[in-house]
């Protein structure tokens, strides 16, 4: 039990950048562009392949390659411990040893359906569904999907994918973390499985020891241990500064307002909280919106500003100017509440 938090707890401090994923075209996207990426992808399907013999009636989520590495969502009886993520990479070792090809196949919709309910994918399935309601939406009908099998695994993909699994360089398993399906809290956790591949052991022992190194350096360890900052369940996300933390803050905001000042931007500052009006307008509503923290209240939706510059063109457009007044810059410092974090950056 333990270690499974201690897996839990790495990952947390690792891959909160990890990509939110919610369209049906996103999640059969392998994000594999690259050679590097196309391997890691390859390594995922390994991974999944693997996991589906080990434990039999695990259900797949999705298993893009991402920064560094790749990833599969999967849905387990039991909580995986790192003694699991061993013998998930002897297996994976087994199939990379085997070099099975990669083979692209094309399958009707009907037919790849059918074949994923009995497989008990559902998953999978709900991400067909999600694409033939598209088409419907679109007046097409339910399109052909695409699958990639190596040995005895088959997988709904997009690819693209390297030759075969022998093409797979150095790979290690390194932490499991929850992460909900679709990234929405009322749809089932499941697990998560971070691993990272490279072309040679080299590269893979450097990329080790950068991430061990970068470990130590973690902001959110460094602030407590430093009694800069600390973070806490009430304010998701928002920094405590303590003394010496406000202290860096201002030394550093001091430091910005005199430089802005020299370049000629005026200083201004708006409300960390704006109605979605403006950032439908603006753009970001339609774009960022699952990224954007929004709050309902009195049956209005409004959001934490996602940045400055749409709150200032609402003061530029405060007065009639003229083109005379161009150039012209605001340096937006957001609400001037003391020991807020929010809406300060410059834009
Ligand atoms: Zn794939």
């Amino acid at each position: 039990m333990a270690d499974e938090e201690t897996l839990v707890a790495q990952e947390e401090v690792e891959h909160l950048d990890a990509p939110a994923r919610g369209s049906a075209e996103e999640l059969l996207d392998a994000g594999a562009s690259d050679l590097l990426g196309r391997m890691r992808h390859s390594t995922a399907h390994v991974m999944a392949e693997a996991i589906m013999r080990l434990f039999p009636g695990a259900k797949l989520g999705i298993g893009p390659a991402i920064t560094d590495g790749f990833y599969y969502d999967v849905l387990l009886d039991r909580a995986l411990t790192p003694d699991d993520l061993a013998a998930i990479e002897a297996e994976m070792a087994k199939s990379i040893a085997a070099n099975h090809v990669f083979k692209l196949a094309e399958h009707t919709f009907a037919d790849a359906r059918a074949a994923l309910v009995a497989f008990d994918q559902p998953f999978k399935v709900e991400i067909m569904d999600d694409l033939a309601a598209k088409a419907v939406a679109n007046g097409e009908t339910a399109p052909n999907v695409t699958t990639y099998r190596h040995g005895d695994f088959e997988d709904l993909c997009r690819g693209p994918h390297v030759e075969s699994t022998g093409k797979i360089g150095a790979f290690k398993l390194l932490s499991v973390a929850g992460a909900y399906w679709r990234g929405k809290s009322d749809r089932p956790m499941l697990q998560r499985i971070y691993g990272t591949a490279w072309e040679t052991k080299e590269q893979l022992e450097q990329y080790l020891w950068r991430r061990d190194e970068a470990r130590k350096r973690d902001h959110r360890k460094l602030g407590v241990a430093l009694d800069l900052f600390s973070f806490h369940d009430v304010s998701p996300g928002s920094a405590f500064w303590h003394p010496k933390g406000q202290r860096l803050w201002r030394t550093l905001e001091t430091a910005m307002r005199e430089m802005q000042e020299r370049r000629g931007y005026q200083e201004v500052s708006t409300p960390i909280v704006v109605s979605k009006q403006l950032w439908e307008q603006s753009g970001h509503w339609d774009l960022y919106r699952d990224n954007m923290f929004i709050i309902e209240s009195e049956g209005e939706e409004y959001s934490l500003k996602p940045m400055n510059c749409p709150e200032s063109t609402v003061i530029y457009r405060t007065q009639t100017r003229s083109y005379r007044d161009l150039h012209f810059a605001f340096q937006n410092l957001g609400a001037s509440t003391a020991t807020s974090s929010q809406g300060r950056s410059v834009d």
